[in-house]
């Protein structure tokens, strides 16, 4: 694979941009990986990219049953931040914010990293202790978090109301190296890195069964043959209950829409990302000069890739109390992704049931954050068994009430 450089740059201007490569290559199915790997959005890519990168592990298959980055790692708002409460997620969250910060130079991809800051907004007092409280937690953890008053919110953010109608604003916490990235370039990077490795990358390529063999898995059954593997990660986050369906075993999930919508663009108005959990609504601007909106999920499983106007009015409603510029702003479209949503609002990275066959998903409405350490500790513990950044989001936990509670952190936030 050549390398993208500014000389390349000048070199492929001098000649009509002809000799570009493919940036991965679309092989046709071997009929036996080391590893298969289900699902080519971010967490399977970096799943895939750290078994070649930190265990040697090259004779991989990441399948794809539509395009690469068409689930929701394509579909997300692209926060990126690390404070949450626990000391597990703390640790699994910061990796992949750190990893973030050098990936661009790690997959020679530009993936847009931009640490501009985020927001969580207090605008109860239930919510102003629980965020001290996690500004102290990230204090114990080594992440960089700290408590800021309503006035170090309007120095940051000039177009807020502090005094909104129902719910002023008493602070917030303040991440200032996290931020956004290109979720598409997230995906492109890992995958052209893959591909580099010599694993494939096989798209349009559904998985439709699983096969086994005395309590161990044997391959897959995909829309392009039989393949055989050794292990097997399943890695599809809405599609996860179907895919253990298939595997033979159950997963504490629910699938559910979440929505977000972009304004037409206009000049920078800000240039923080800023989550209003009281009143559902975060908000961040993109290069383009969109504003990138979201709220909550839809409050009904489903199945639903798209957008609905009941969301619209509710997300817009409550972000227009806080940001009342945004009520002269014409909405351009709107879209939704499936998410897989855990009790205690933790991912699930596991081994299974199934003898060689483990599972990365339940990362709910947060997981694009996620994806580098996701992909670290997923590829640790196919490639060892186990990996101290998964060790606490086994799928046993469930059944031993071991919760690794998240629900201020995630529960709305992303
Ligand atoms: C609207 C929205 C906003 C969000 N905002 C944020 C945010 O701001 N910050 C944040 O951190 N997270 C956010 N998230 C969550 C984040 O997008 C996800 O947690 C993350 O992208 C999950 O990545 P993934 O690789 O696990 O799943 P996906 O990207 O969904 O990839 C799974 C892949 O598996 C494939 N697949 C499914 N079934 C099969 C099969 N049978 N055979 C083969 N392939 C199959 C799918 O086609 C898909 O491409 C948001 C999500 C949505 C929907």
């Amino acid at each position: 694979m050549k390398r993208y450089s500014a000389f390349a740059i000048a070199r492929e201007a001098a000649r009509h941009h002809l000799g570009w490569e493919r940036a991965w290559a679309s092989p046709e199915p071997k009929s036996h990986y080391d590893v298969v790997i289900v699902g080519a959005g971010g967490h399977g890519l970096a799943t895939a990219y750290y078994l070649g990168r930190n265990f040697g592990i090259t004779n991989v298959a990441v399948i794809e049953k539509g395009w690469l980055g068409g689930g929701n790692t394509g579909r997300n708002t692209t926060i990126i931040r690390s404070n949450y409460l626990q000391d597990a997620s703390a640790a699994i969250y910061e990796k992949a914010r750190s990893l973030y910060e050098t990936m661009s130079q790690d997959l020679n991809y530009n993936v847009m990293f931009s640490p501009r800051g985020v927001m969580m907004l207090a605008q109860t007092q239930h919510e102003v202790r629980g965020y001290q409280r996690t500004a102290h937690a990230n204090a114990l953890q080594g992440v960089a978090t700290e408590w800021i008053s309503p006035q170090r919110v309007k120095e940051l953010l000039p177009i807020i109301r502090l005094d909104g109608p129902r719910y002023p604003v008493l602070g917030a916490l303040w991440q200032a190296r996290g931020g956004t990235a290109r979720h598409d370039a997230v995906a492109w990077g890992y995958a052209r890195a893959c591909s580099a490795m010599g694993m494939h990358i096989i798209q349009q390529c559904e998985v439709t069964g699983i096969r086994q063999s005395d309590g161990h898995v044997t391959g897959v059954d995909t829309a392009k043959g039989a393949i055989s593997c050794n292990k097997l990660g399943l890695v599809v986050a809405g599609h996860s209950g179907v895919l253990a369906d298939m595997a033979g075993f159950r997963l504490p999930l629910e699938s559910v829409a979440l929505q977000a919508l972009v304004s037409e663009p206009i000049k920078p108005i800000m240039d923080v990302v800023v989550m209003a959990n009281t009143v559902h609504g975060y908000m961040s601007q993109s290069d383009k000069g969109e504003m990138v909106i979201g709220g909550g999920a839809d409050g009904f499983n489903n199945y639903t890739q798209r957008g609905s106007f009941h969301h619209i009015e509710e997300t817009v409603r409550a972000l227009i109390e806080t940001f009342p510029m945004i009520s002269r702003l014409k909405m351009l479209r709107q879209w939704g992704g499936i998410v897989d949503m855990t009790g205690d609002r933790s991912p699930i990275l596991s081994k299974t049931p199934l003898d060689g066959c483990f599972i990365n998903c339940g990362w709910g409405t947060g997981g694009f954050k996620a994806i580098p350490g996701s992909g670290w500790g997923m590829a640790e513990l196919m490639a060892k068994g186990h990996s101290p950044l998964t060790e606490a989001f086994g799928l046993d936990r469930f059944r031993e009430g071991r919760f690794v509670d998240e629900s201020v952190a995630a529960g709305v936030a992303h």
